[in-house]
């Protein structure tokens, strides 16, 4: 089969790269090896408002357009988030956020995607990428573009020659029953060494998980997990998934020759919270449009990762910044301490806004 533009994964960053560069009569092949988009949710479903997007990127625009979400997709909202110390001290920090149905909203994602012109095919994998011909599970398919658009661990980019993310740490979320306040929880120390331990509330639920840096790791994964839900009085969920956040900052190349990486297959990822669907939403729009400007009038396909760095490469790097000086702290819980009580209130929201802390600009 030939198509302009294969796109393999369907999770935010491919859908919303199908979306921008279908129609015009491009032929926009979107594949995922999964049978239902978006299931299982491997997600603690966080999504910042657009306002706090563009606090945190202050370069992009038009992210309405791109971050409102509708009510259906919504389950909770909330206008703080509480960073709590091993000792249990809590600093409340503004942040307005929703929690998503990731379940539906990738579902939705999809959609737009094929109701722009795009087909997506699921059940669908990619095995291997030679010559700018992909072996999928649908047989032998050449594209004039290839988008790896398939996460942490991707595969096209090990097949087209370019780095995948070197960190990726692991998290284990689930869906908790109860009720709980409408505020983020984000639990710092050895609950979740390396990283931090989540409740984010839903309706009469919540999200509940924990990322952690692998070589801090003591217990196994989920003897963490079990932990951390007993410290939370979290007694019954259901749906616990694992997956990987990465958590080194983007890739030194998105684009080589005609194939280029977008979301969390180039590290689109905010390291010093894990936030990766809005990045990837945004470098997906980017890379939408460059493909279509790519095929309709020539631009090179590079165009794309200098596009994406000119308006999110700076936070980016201040928030890997950020969760490196955390990690020369997070190995012991005193430390830990030690360090939420000097950065402060104030600090740790700059810390948690992909902001330098200690660096004043
Ligand atoms: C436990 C956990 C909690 C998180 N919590 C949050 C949060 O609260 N807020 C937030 O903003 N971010 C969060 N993240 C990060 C966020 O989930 C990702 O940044 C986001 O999903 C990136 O989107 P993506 O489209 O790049 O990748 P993905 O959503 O991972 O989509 C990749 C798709 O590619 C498909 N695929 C993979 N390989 C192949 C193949 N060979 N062939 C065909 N298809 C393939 C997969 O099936 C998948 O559907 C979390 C991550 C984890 C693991």
């Amino acid at each position: 089969m030939e198509v302009d533009v294969l796109i393999i994964g369907a999770g935010p960053a491919g859908s919303t790269t199908a979306k921008y560069c279908a129609g015009n009569g491009l032929d926009v092949l979107l594949i995922d090896r999964r049978r239902e988009i978006g299931y299982p949710v491997q997600c603690g479903e966080f999504l910042p408002a657009v306002k706090e997007m563009y606090s945190m990127f202050p370069e992009t625009s038009d992210l309405e357009e791109l971050l409102t979400v509708d009510s259906s997709l919504v389950m909770g909202r909330s206008d703080s988030i509480d960073l709590i110390s091993p000792k249990g001290r809590v600093y409340r920090v503004p942040f307005e956020g929703l929690t998503l149905d990731r379940r539906l909203f990738d579902k939705h994602l999809a959609k737009l995607a094929v109701e722009a012109g795009a087909r997506l095919e699921t059940a669908t994998s990619m095995h291997s990428i030679e010559n700018g011909v992909a072996a999928t599970t649908l047989g032998e398919i050449k594209a004039k573009v290839i988008v790896g658009a398939d996460g942490p661990n991707s595969r096209t980019a090990r097949e087209v020659g370019l780095q995948r993310p070197p960190a990726r740490y692991p998290a284990v979320a689930c869906q908790a029953e109860g009720t709980f306040e409408p505020v983020v929880k984000m639990y710092f120390g050895s609950v979740a060494p390396g990283g931090y331990g989540w409740v984010i509330p839903k309706n009469k639920r919540a999200n509940v998980g924990i990322g952690f840096r692998p070589d801090l790791l003591k217990d196994r994964p989920s003897e963490l997990f079990e932990k951390f839900a007993k410290k939370i009085g979290v007694t019954s969920f259901t749906d616990v998934t694992m997956g990987f956040v990465p958590q080194s900052g983007p890739v030194a190349r998105t684009v080589h020759g005609n194939a280029m990486l977008v979301g969390d297959s180039a590290g689109h990822v905010m390291a010093s919270n894990g936030g990766g669907i809005p990045i990837a939403m945004i470098a997906g729009r980017i890379a939408g449009k460059t493909i279509r400007e790519h095929l309709e009038n020539g631009i090179p396909l590079d165009a794309y990762d200098r596009r994406w760095r000119e308006i999110m490469g700076k936070p980016l790097a201040d928030s890997l910044w950020t969760k490196k000086l955390g990690d020369l702290f997070f190995p012991s819980d005193r430390r830990t301490e030690f360090a939420m009580r000097v950065l402060g209130r104030r600090g740790l929201a700059r810390a948690i806004r992909c902001t330098r802390v200690f660096y004043i600009i």
